[in-house]
């Protein structure tokens, strides 16, 4: 069901919010003590808010377009009142005194808040597997992980729990875990979406975009969340199309364009080459034209990362010393010793990886070497990008090398848990937008996901190739089962 079709059975009277919420909760408390996907309920709250939209409707109000549609937030999205924590210890009972530009426009647009998801530790991790509140299992097979940092958002998406959420991506984190639960999630073009009240990570690649069942659903919570916010100056003043009308457009004629080192690696499972391909064939099918091309700089995109984003977190992450908000440790005997033991108790391992690495990198004497050469490589890539985007379109690539590994597979091992992102991470540095939806499932029976990366601010076309593709490849007709019935 897409949101059209549940807003006619809303309109109708065939279903109200309220009870589309009471199945939502019902479903939630059968399913989620397994999955682990929401860290709150916000059970009092959503149906309150069902119930007020069901009375306008009743009162023949004119309704935005979400309302009375429950969706789920990332837990690093601030909610006023509502405790936002980013699945760290250091911010267990941080709740915000202000509500995020995302999620006041999605409240301003109807949709109902039903709770906030699990994640990796601020969001660094691509298994969910770093959350200080327990792990989120993928709800395909529970024996493998979501994906991550966004697991939560897509597992309860997948699982049911709610019609559509909410995620961030720095690296890959909206487009990974989409792929691995069998969902769409796409990551906007920076500056396309407000920062203001999402939890900072790497500020120069964070940018917050939707998890949905289909790619009208995903157009939808874009459209509402899109556009300039005078709270975020990285925001642009760039009109935000109807992206609903570009979604019934005919592909014919536009060139797509498949980078060729993506489908080189060594790491790449056959099955996802394979389905990955014959998406690409699929498309030229309906008039595509697709064009072999090279970007070869978007390889060195993972280590690039690897110094870029660890060095912005070390700087955000320095505002959690124990003094204005989050954890304090009990007894300190200074004031260095407060902070010090409020960080070594609050943060996880990861976390602390990634402050070490980014305060070394960014270090006097290293400075030079790390950080600023990164920030050229990074411009590089920018440039295979521009080059490409002279030729095609839009670019195709698997969105992760493999399907949904095992849980606790790659917990010992930061080299193979980072190397899931190697096909991700390339658009976060060069701020362009990019789309991961299911393509085909592995002989296990496991979702696959096809990224597909647009142009700057063209979201629009992105949407369209994506919707064209869904139509017909029509890839949940012959779904394999699952852990769960959904
Ligand atoms: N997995 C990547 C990391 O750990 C990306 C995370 C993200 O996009 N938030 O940094």
């Amino acid at each position: 069901m897409t949101f059209a079709d549940l807003r006619q059975k809303l309109k109708s009277g065939e279903v109200s919010s309220k009870e589309l919420v009471q199945e939502k909760i019902l479903r939630i408390k059968q399913l989620d003590p397994k999955l682990n996907s929401f860290l709150s309920v916000n059970s009092e709250q959503a149906l309150k808010q069902a119930e007020f939209i069901d009375n306008q409707r009743s009162a023949g109000e004119i309704l935005p377009p979400l309302s009375g549609i429950p969706l789920a937030i990332k837990d690093n999205l601030c909610t006023k009142g509502i405790k936002t924590t980013c699945a760290s210890k250091i911010l267990e009972d941080f709740v915000p005194p202000y509500e995020s530009t995302v999620t006041k426009r999605l409240l301003k647009s109807g949709a109902v808040m039903i709770g906030k998801t699990n994640m990796d530790e601020f969001a660094m991790g691509s298994s969910t597997e770093t959350s200080a509140f327990g792990p989120t299992l993928n709800p395909w097979d529970i024996s493998k992980v979501p994906g991550g940092s966004s697991g939560g958002s897509a597992a309860s998406v997948a699982a049911g729990l709610c019609f559509g959420s909410l995620g961030s991506d720095t690296g890959g984190s909206i487009r990974q875990p989409a792929s691995f639960c069998g969902v769409v999630g796409m990551k906007p073009t920076y500056g396309r979406v407000s920062r203001w009240g999402l939890i900072a990570f790497a500020s120069s690649l964070d940018q917050v975009g939707p998890f949905a069942n289909n790619v009208s659903d995903a157009a939808e919570i874009l459209q509402v969340i899109s556009g300039k916010d005078d709270f975020d100056s990285t925001t642009v003043d760039v009109p935000v199309p109807n992206y609903l009308d570009s979604l019934s457009k005919s592909i014919k004629g536009l060139k797509i364009g498949l980078i060729d080192n993506c489908f080189q690696h060594d790491g790449l499972a056959k099955d996802v080459k394979e389905s990955v391909l014959s998406a690409a064939s699929l498309l030229e099918k309906q008039g595509a034209e697709i064009i072999n091309l090279s970007c070869p700089r978007f390889n060195d995109g993972i280590a690039t990362y690897y110094v870029i984003a660890p060095s912005e977190a070390s700087a955000n992450l320095a505002r959690y010393d124990g003094v204005k908000y989050g954890f304090r440790s009990d007894d300190p005997k200074s004031l260095i010793e407060m902070t010090s033991k409020s960080r070594a108790i609050g943060f996880g391992s990861e976390v602390k990886r990634r402050i070490l690495i980014g305060t070394y990198a960014l270090s006097a004497g290293y400075v030079d070497a790390y950080y600023k050469k990164a920030q050229q490589v990074r411009t590089l890539i920018r440039k295979d990008f521009d080059n490409a985007f002279k030729k095609v379109d839009i670019l195709l690539a698997p969105t992760s090398p493999t399907t949904a590994f095992g849980s606790g597979e790659n917990v010992d091992n930061p080299m193979a848990m980072y190397l899931s992102d190697l096909l991700t991470i390339p658009a976060n540095l060069a701020g362009l937008p990019a789309i991961s939806l299911p393509c085909g499932f592995d002989k296990t029976g496991l979702p696959i996901g096809l990224q597909l990366i647009g142009n700057v601010f063209d979201e629009a076309k992105l949407l369209q190739v994506a919707s064209q593709y869904e139509i017909a490849a029509d890839v949940f007709k012959n779904k394999p089962k699952s852990d769960f019935t959904f």
